[in-house]
């Protein structure tokens, strides 16, 4: 039996990519989008998108667009906190004989959901609520709940429920629909006892011979500059900065900090004159992942089902093809804890990663067998989807999804 109608708690770019995916079944879904802010996030987050999420872009038809407005990083290295550099990648090997076809691209995501959301308004049969905030289930969590109620707080103050045959919470991390799955404490996993600093900044990084992605290993000032945009003027250049902070300040201390930690971290030891910050905005970050991802008729994805720490660029890419335990975990876990937990003048010796990397640069079989490891994470899920049996009638076709 087909899927008739899915309501998606969240508006993020899980949710929203997920409605482009959804709306490719035949029969077409009926599809609700719910998001209780007034408009789309336009936070500092992702924007590095590896292989198993570039396939998807692709499967989602937005991929030429990306590839246009975006660009593909070439040189990724590590660095001491003086600039000198310690180990590195360079990505154009993958370029090859168009191997790189699913390779690295940075993109915004406020610039992916905004895409995204044009792609859904082409399309009949959806429709993006926003200033609905779910609140509570009503059924679907039952083995016998043949579909699922939410009810929804809008912003004029009244309540509406809305029933499909599924919701699926792509809430985010503070998950709502998590809660009322497995009640509030029950996310298993730790947060880190550091906070970040995320920003966007125009400085001109390209003045020191940086190169489109380093991380800075250092105990205190520990961070990661990537350019996020590839302006033909170094002045213009748009860099991701991506802090470590110390735990327990507030966020207004957190962003009253920002130009002291500038001053000392950043190359040059620039005054606020010398860069311009465009958004600023700290995160506590977190290794957490749910028992299980569905109950009856209630799914979690991306955010809502699983955390990482932003370095390496796992979060959404992990979010959207669901290898937590044993890849999006140890790797981010590794990638956060080289930054401040290593001594920046023994990291090449005691780090059998780095180690790898440094002896990669004259071998470059090497490189792209470690450049191509992301490509673990891509898996056919659709290998356990279980069919339905004909005489189970109600049992909607989960295969197709
Ligand atoms: C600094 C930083 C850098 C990052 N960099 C990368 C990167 O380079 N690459 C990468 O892959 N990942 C990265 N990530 C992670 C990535 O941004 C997230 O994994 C991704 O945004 C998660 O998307 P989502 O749709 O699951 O959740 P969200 O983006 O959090 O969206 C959730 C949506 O749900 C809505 N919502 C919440 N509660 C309700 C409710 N009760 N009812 C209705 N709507 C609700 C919210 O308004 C929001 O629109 C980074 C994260 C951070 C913090």
């Amino acid at each position: 039996m087909a899927i008739n109608s899915v309501i998606i708690v969240g508006a993020g770019p899980a949710g929203l990519l997920l409605a482009v995916l959804l709306s490719q079944l035949q029969p077409r879904p009926h599809i609700t989008i719910l998001d209780a802010a007034p408009t789309l996030d336009g936070a500092p987050r992702a924007t590095h998108y590896g292989p198993p999420a570039i396939q998807l872009f692709r499967k989602a038809g937005i991929l030429a667009e990306i590839r246009r407005d975006g660009y593909m990083p070439e040189r990724i290295c590590w660095r001491k906190l003086n600039g000198e550099r310690i180990c590195g990648y360079d990505r154009s090997l993958m370029h090859d004989n168009g191997l790189d076809g699913d390779g690295l691209t940075v993109y915004w995501v406020g610039r992916l959901c905004a895409l995204l959301e044009r792609e859904l308004k082409s399309r009949s049969g959806i429709s993006v609520q926003w200033g609905s905030k779910v609140v509570a289930l009503k059924s679907g969590l039952a083995s016998t709940d043949v579909e699922a109620t939410v009810v929804a707080e809008t912003s004029d103050g009244s309540t509406i429920t809305h029933t499909a045959d599924y919701v699926i919470g792509c809430d985010g991390g503070n998950s709502t629909v998590r809660r009322l799955m497995f009640g509030p404490r029950n996310f298993p996993g730790h947060s880190w006892d550091v906070q970040v600093m995320a920003t966007n900044t125009m400085y001109d990084f390209d003045q020191f011979g940086w190169e489109d992605t380093q991380f800075v290993i250092h105990p205190e000032h520990w961070y990661m500059a990537a350019r996020i945009g590839a302006h033909p003027d170094p002045k213009q250049n748009i860099w991701r900065i991506s802090y470590g902070e110390l735990p327990g300040l507030s966020a207004e201390e957190l962003m009253a900090r920002q130009e002291m930690k500038f001053e000392k971290m950043l190359p040059g030891h620039p005054k606020p004159e010398q860069y311009k910050v465009l958004n600023k905005s700290p995160y506590r970050v977190h290794q957490r992942c749910v028992d299980k991802m569905r109950m009856a008729r209630v799914l979690l994805a991306a955010d809502a089902a699983h955390l990482c720490n932003p370095f390496g660029g796992l979060g959404l890419t992990g979010g959207i093809v669901d290898k937590w335990h044993e890849l999006i975990n140890p790797i981010s876990t590794a990638n956060i804890r080289r930054l401040f937990q290593q001594d920046p003048e023994k990291v090449l010796e005691e780090d059998e990663y780095m180690r790898l990397v440094k002896q990669a640069e004259t071998d470059l079989e090497l490189s792209r067998e470690l450049q191509n490891a992301s490509n673990e994470l891509l898996y056919d899920y659709t290998q356990h989807y279980h069919r339905p049996r004909p005489q189970a009638r109600g049992v909607p076709e989960i295969a197709k999804l």
